[in-house]
């Protein structure tokens, strides 16, 4: 038994929400969202651990087709985030598309139907005529290859998949990380557990947050003003644009301003010489993503804290043993260690033309055209893909370009028939990267002097888009089909053409 769909989506965050939001909007009803869970959300459903919070300013984190004048802060915390996102899925009608608990196992191109056949846990299959993957470069959890980890006698828990029903007072507590997610997690427990340590490899560049808190009455002024929210708006994403100067290598004397700053910071915030030495980072500032924090320093001087910096040799039954033998014990481990994003690719077994896989097609690092097609994967899109990520602006702004691309390539592949496939030409998805090299080889994300989780083991960056952000939305306002193939299924193999047929009802929890 089929399903058949026009276009098949994968994950409902901010990316796979957003694909199907913009194809209600024009029109393109004939769509299947597959959700692995149980609600929208994607990275926003995920992280609920205790003072999870976007470090975008929400003004600009969100879409612009509907911006949200009641934001409580200029840094939302993730409930708001996450309502924010079921309410976009309610206003715009995408819920009976969504299939939930339906987690995608394997999707294979059927070349002679010019078909995605995709298969989920639960063994149902689809067949639609393009897919499109938001299932996101932080969807799953990374943990670090530390000696023992399984050994363990205590709680584990990542921060991506928090346990709220794991009473936390008066526990031993290890924090293992230190990069966005620790950076808020620290803060969040530090007052509930009974003594907090935080396992620290590399320091970070941190700053303070200017997290205005925006009361009702400025929360009705936005509301009556569209012009004043996008007037905010704007004005947030060019001062998160400029840093761009500095990170790409255009104006260095950005970052030494900023490290100036970060350094003064730290010099407020810590007394202690000796500590802050240890919270000095050495590397450039943007090397690693810069975090914004008025409470971890505090956090780690309180008398219940205590920063570890001695590198881990292993964990056992009891604890943690450091790099100079001591054994800490622990009755819980939080792994605030990220994601894995670099190395990444689908997290389910994709098959492109003549079964090319598309982890073997990505063996040396992960890359793709516009970090949305890959050459040998026709009709198939990928959203927030290879180098699209950001280290110093809104990823909801990439995400919208991507959008524009996309829609206008599904637009142009309908204009030229049901039975016309199309799959970016080789060499100009090869060309595309040797200058995306190129210009990557020059900004702070490679020569900074930092291991990031930007790069695979071997040191390529997979993630992020080494220019300014403006660049890409001009770069993805047209679907530029003469860099592709377009080619028509033989007549035989041609599915029967069929007027776009209405969607039926959601489908129960498969
Ligand atoms: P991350 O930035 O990858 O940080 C992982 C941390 O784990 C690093 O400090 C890393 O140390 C440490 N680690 C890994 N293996 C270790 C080991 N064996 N021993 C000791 N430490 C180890 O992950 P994240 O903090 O979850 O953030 C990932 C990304 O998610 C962010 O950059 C951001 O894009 C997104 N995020 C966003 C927000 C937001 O507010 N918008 C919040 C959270 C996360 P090293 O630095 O030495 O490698």
């Amino acid at each position: 038994m089929y399903t058949d769909t026009e276009v098949l989506i994968i994950g409902t965050g901010f990316a796979g929400l957003g694909m199907s939001i913009r194809l209600m909007q024009e029109g393109l009803t004939n769509f299947t969202v597959l959700e692995q869970a149980g609600e929208v959300g994607g990275t926003w459903r995920d992280n609920h651990y205790p003072g999870v919070a976007c470090d975008v300013p929400s003004h600009l984190y969100s879409y612009s087709f509907e911006q949200n004048p009641r934001w409580s802060r200029l840094f939302a915390p993730q409930r708001e985030i996450f309502d924010y996102l079921k309410h976009c899925a309610d206003k715009y009608g995408v819920r009976p598309h969504i299939h939930f608990h339906s987690e995608v196992v394997k999707a294979v191109f059927d070349e002679r139907r010019g078909q995605w056949e995709v298969t989920t846990q639960a063994g149902k299959v689809y067949r639609a005529r393009v897919l499109i993957s938001g299932s996101g470069g932080l969807s799953r959890p990374s943990f670090p290859e530390i000696p023992g980890r399984e050994r363990f006698a205590g709680k584990t828990v990542h921060t991506a998949r928090w346990d709220h029903d794991y009473p936390l007072a008066g526990k031993r507590v290890a924090v293992i990380g230190t990069g966005a997610s620790a950076i808020q997690v620290v803060p969040g427990i530090v007052d509930k557990v009974g003594h907090l340590s935080l396992f620290q490899r590399t320091p970070a560049w941190v700053l303070p947050k200017p997290n205005i808190r925006m009361d009702d009455k400025q929360q009705k002024r936005l509301a009556k003003n569209p012009w004043l929210q996008r007037a905010i708006r704007n004005g947030i994403y060019w001062f998160l644009e400029s840093r761009a100067l500095g990170f790409t290598g255009h104006m260095p004397g950005m970052q030494a301003k900023t490290e100036v700053q970060a350094r003064k910071f730290l010099a407020q915030q810590v007394k202690d010489p000796v500590l802050r030495a240890k919270l000095t980072p050495n590397y450039k500032v943007g090397c690693k993503r810069m975090l914004i924090s008025n409470s971890y320093y505090a956090a780690l001087q309180k008398p219940n804290a205590s920063l570890v910096t001695s590198g881990i040799r292993e964990i056992t039954e009891r604890g943690i043993v450091t790099q100079d033998g001591v054994e800490h014990e622990f009755d819980a481990i939080v792994f605030a260690t990220g994601f894995q994003a670099a190395e990444a690719v689908a997290p389910f077994e994709l098959r492109g033309r003549n079964g090319l896989d598309l982890n073997e097609a990505w063996r040396d690092g992960a890359e793709a055209y516009k970090g949305t097609a890959v050459a040998g994967f026709p009709n198939f899109f990928l959203l927030v893909g290879p180098n699209t990520g950001l280290g110093h602006n809104s990823m909801v702004f990439m995400i919208e370009s991507q959008l524009q691309y996309v829609l206008d390539g599904l637009k142009q592949l309908r204009a030229r028939g049901s039975d016309s496939v199309v799959e970016v030409k080789p060499d100009v998805q090869q060309k595309y990267n040797r200058d995306l090299a190129e210009r990557m080889s020059k900004t702070v994300w490679a020569t900074g002097g930092c291991v990031s989780w930007y790069q695979t083991k071997s040191g390529k960056n997979t993630t992020l888009w080494p220019g300014f952000t403006f660049e890409y939305r001009l770069r993805t306002r047209k679907f530029d089909l003469e860099n592709y193939e377009l080619r028509k299924l033989e007549p035989r193999s041609r599915p029967r053409e069929k007027a776009q047929p209405e969607l039926q009802a959601p489908h129960p929890a498969e």
